[in-house]
């Protein structure tokens, strides 16, 4: 007998995730949908907040995945000391792998699963997501609700024949013959794969979902083995704007971290805040949030300091220090603290800060930072946006599905 398909929704604790649970959930009540998190330990305290509402909300519990079993560290914290102090980064980016990718993994094993993922429509993406062929996932706010790996199989050539008699079949009589057109026209150098689908969901995506569907029935897919999918039907687009508005209609809100805070810098003013859910240290902030976060999340800006040793640092050609202005050692060559920290069960808590010493820093680098920001800002024409992420237009495409939708 064949196992009964799982259906899962990661929230990373990002507003794009929080939104895609709260919208399944009320259009598709029926889909019976675990919901699981990747804890680093090492996240925002709004990331956490947000957990908790949004388990409010679901009426059922996030899953905590954890890549081991004892919690007495931070996970990030065990990975970290296996890796003897080698930071991750863009480049190696093996926090994402262990604390993320392969817990998830684990969770599921060899069941059939589908993996509901939160990749907007306004995102030109597919995120950085498991490979494995028991997991498929599926992408409800696009046009195009499907993987990579299902488009190719369903437009190559080899497919042509099956996609013409489904179609043939099914296509209102009207658009028959210019859908058989496309759908018989062979891939080629002046006919992409991108060409085909554009032109086979503009003429009616429901239709196009309905012959997927009908498709993955031949292959070894999770979805071969369900007899109804409810999001074949769905036609529906949801861009930025939208995953706002949900989260602001819901009780749940949106993540505070979004929410542009006033600064004022050599009589300029501007606004900034965060750009993504995921560890305070992230590598993918950019200098305007290392500043936001030394400025608003002073005891995990410090923590995140603590890391920084020799050559590895969290961004390339500056460390922390050097962004703030506060030297290493003192005039007599001694080291400056600038906190210590104490960690119970797996939480780490700032128990001092050098406040004499962050009170006498140089803020010449902030400054700078901060006043390039505006100066970034004021270019845009996205400026009167409540979010840092509408200034700062590349700020998500790096990002990936487990940390930051
Ligand atoms: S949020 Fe950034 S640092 Fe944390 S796991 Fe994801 S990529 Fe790594």
């Amino acid at each position: 007998m064949s196992k009964k398909v799982r259906h899962v929704l990661g929230i990373s604790g990002g507003k794009d995730s929080a939104a895609l649970a709260l919208y399944l959930k009320d259009k598709y009540p029926e889909i019976e949908m675990e919901y699981y998190y990747c804890d680093t330990g090492e996240e925002l305290p709004e990331t956490y907040d947000l957990l908790n509402n949004i388990e409010g909300i679901l009426g059922k519990k996030i899953i905590r995945l954890s890549p081991f079993e004892n919690n007495d560290r931070s996970p990030f914290d065990k990975l970290y000391e296996d890796f003897r102090g080698y930071l991750p980064s863009s480049e190696a980016r093996w926090c994402t792998k262990k604390l993320k990718l392969e817990p998830f993994e684990k969770f599921v094993g060899d069941d059939p699963v589908v993996s509901y993922v939160g990749i907007r429509g306004d995102e030109d993406r597919e995120g950085y997501i498991s490979k494995k062929s028991n997991i498929q996932s599926i992408f409800p706010f696009r046009k195009n609700i499907w993987s990579e790996d299902v488009i190719q199989k369903v437009l190559q050539n080899d497919a042509i024949p099956f996609m013409a008699a489904f179609y043939n079949e099914y296509a209102e009589e009207r658009k028959l013959t210019r859908l058989l057109e496309t759908i018989n026209r062979p891939l080629s150098f002046s006919f992409r794969q991108l060409q085909k689908l554009n032109a086979l969901l503009d003429a009616d995506v429901k239709l196009f979902n309905a012959a997927v569907f009908a498709f993955l029935k031949t292959t070894g897919y999770p979805l071969a083995v369900v007899e109804e999918f409810p999001l074949v039907d769905n036609d529906e687009v949801l861009v930025r704007d939208d995953i706002f508005r949900i989260l602001r209609d819901s009780s749940v809100g949106v993540p505070k971290y979004y929410e542009k805070i006033p600064f004022e810098v050599n009589g300029k003013k501007g606004e900034y805040a965060r750009s993504r859910s995921g560890c305070y240290f992230c590598f993918f902030q950019q200098k305007i949030e290392w500043v936001w976060l030394f400025e608003n999340h002073l005891e995990d800006f410090l923590k995140a300091e603590l890391y920084e040793k020799g050559d590895y640092t969290w961004m390339q050609g500056e460390t922390l220090r050097e962004l703030i202005g506060v030297p290493y050692q003192d005039e007599h060559g001694n080291e400056i603290l600038l906190c210590e920290v104490e960690e119970e069960h797996g939480i780490k808590k700032v128990i001092w800060i050098n406040h004499e010493i962050l009170a006498k820093r140089n803020a010449v680098r902030t400054d700078e930072i901060k006043e390039d920001y505006i100066k970034k800002a004021s270019k845009g024409n996205k400026s009167t946006s409540l979010y840092l992420l509408d200034i700062l237009d590349d700020s998500e495409g790096e990002g990936c599905a487990a940390c930051f939708i």
